[in-house]
């Protein structure tokens, strides 16, 4: 039997445990795999582009389990009504490849992807970071803005979007939160200037130059999220020059990441290095770190796991019969004989 997990079920989790307890779990869940990094089998993601988006599969295996996640990334689907990121993934068993698990993973995404972005702040922004700039203020902003806020102490936040709306909307979810400041911001530079922290998660297929190196500050980090995949980036390539620049896993990256724009002798350093303390995060109080995100495979990993066990504890999700049930495993075709028909009920016919 195959655990489902819905919208509904991961919906669900949030409201028990709270969206800052969930996040706190999730960065604790996906660094502790980085820390195993040397055990997975790793692949760069396959990827299939069409003029409007692109539709990715990304696996990932260990000694025991194999995890993969279906995503697309569609920049123009609001006006279909549709997210610009939709997902879901499986986890399965190594010794036998039965799928132990069927679980969304759109609303997943948004908060193993806001958790990877603090784990790697916590390693690169400086500790005193307040202040943060959030750009594009999407699907996927409202998990950044509170992950940086619970996780990491953030209180004040420069908002802004080309689209008017997203902001309203951005600044209608986080109402609730006392504690934290939202300032409506004119355009890109007016928002990060004075940041500590630069988040760019904007959706836009071509080749963006969001941050230019004149708005670029002394000490500050940038996390960006939203150029992830060939001809769509978001830092200028000046901006990856001066500063030292960190990665998820290198051979995906120098293909969708923001320095597929840099040549491939430019230095890049993967996250997990730091994390296991081989090498160092921010060095000074004025160098620029860039975190050039484009989510991998270990991270849907690691949130598929912490799903399930949240999952269980709360007694939700329903088992289905993905796999047909079989009296004998090389009978498959009893799974789809019609019962025996007798020579009585032909007769009745
Ligand atoms: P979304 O479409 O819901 O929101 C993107 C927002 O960016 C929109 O409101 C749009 O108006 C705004 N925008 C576009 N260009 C802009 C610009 N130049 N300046 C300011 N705002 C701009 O998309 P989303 O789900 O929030 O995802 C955002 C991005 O993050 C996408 O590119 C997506 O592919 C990427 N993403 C990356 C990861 C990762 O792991 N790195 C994970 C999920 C999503």
């Amino acid at each position: 039997m195959t655990t489902l997990l819905t919208t509904a079920d991961i919906a669900a989790i949030v409201q028990s445990h709270g969206l800052p307890e969930v996040l706190r779990r999730m960065e604790a869940a996906i660094a502790s795999a980085f820390r195993r990094w040397p055990e997975f089998d790793k692949v760069a993601r396959v990827a299939s582009h069409t003029a409007t988006g692109v539709i990715e599969l990304m696996p990932v295996a260990d000694a025991r389990h194999y995890a993969f996640k279906y995503v697309n990334g569609h920049p123009g689907n609001a006006r279909f009504g549709l997210p610009t990121v939709m997902a879901f993934g499986v986890l399965a068993d190594v010794s036998t490849g039965r799928p132990e698990l069927l679980s969304e993973l759109t609303l997943t995404t948004a908060m193993r992807t806001a958790a990877t972005s603090v784990m790697a702040a916590r390693l690169l922004a400086r500790p005193d970071s307040r202040t943060m700039a959030l750009i594009g203020n999407g699907a996927q902003s409202e998990f950044q803005a509170l992950a940086f806020h619970h996780g990491l102490g953030i209180t004040t936040l420069r908002v802004f979007d080309v689209d008017p709306a997203a902001t309203i909307k951005l600044q209608r979810n986080l109402r609730a939160v006392g504690d934290l400041e939202l300032r409506v911001c004119a355009s890109v530079a007016d928002a990060v200037r004075g940041a500590d922290i630069v988040t760019t998660v904007t959706a836009d297929k071509r080749r963006a130059t969001v941050i230019t190196p004149e708005m670029v500050e002394p000490g500050v980090h940038i996390n960006g999220v939203g150029g992830d995949c060939p001809g769509k980036t978001e830092l200028h390539p000046g901006v990856l020059g001066a500063a030292r620049v960190f990665v998820e896993y290198e051979a995906q990256s120098r293909i969708e990441g923001d320095v597929q724009q840099m040549p491939l002798d430019f230095p890049v350093t993967e996250l997990w290095r730091v994390l296991g303390g081989q090498t160092p995060g921010r060095l000074s109080a004025t160098e620029v770190t860039v975190f050039d995100s484009v989510g991998f495979a270990l991270e849907d990993y690691a949130a598929l796991f912490l799903m399930r066990e949240l999952a269980l504890t709360l007694g939700l999700g329903e088992t289905i019969d993905l796999m047909p049930k079989l009296a004998n495993p090389k009978d498959l075709y009893a799974a789809c004989a019609a019962p025996a028909v007798t020579a009585q009920a032909l007769r009745a016919a």
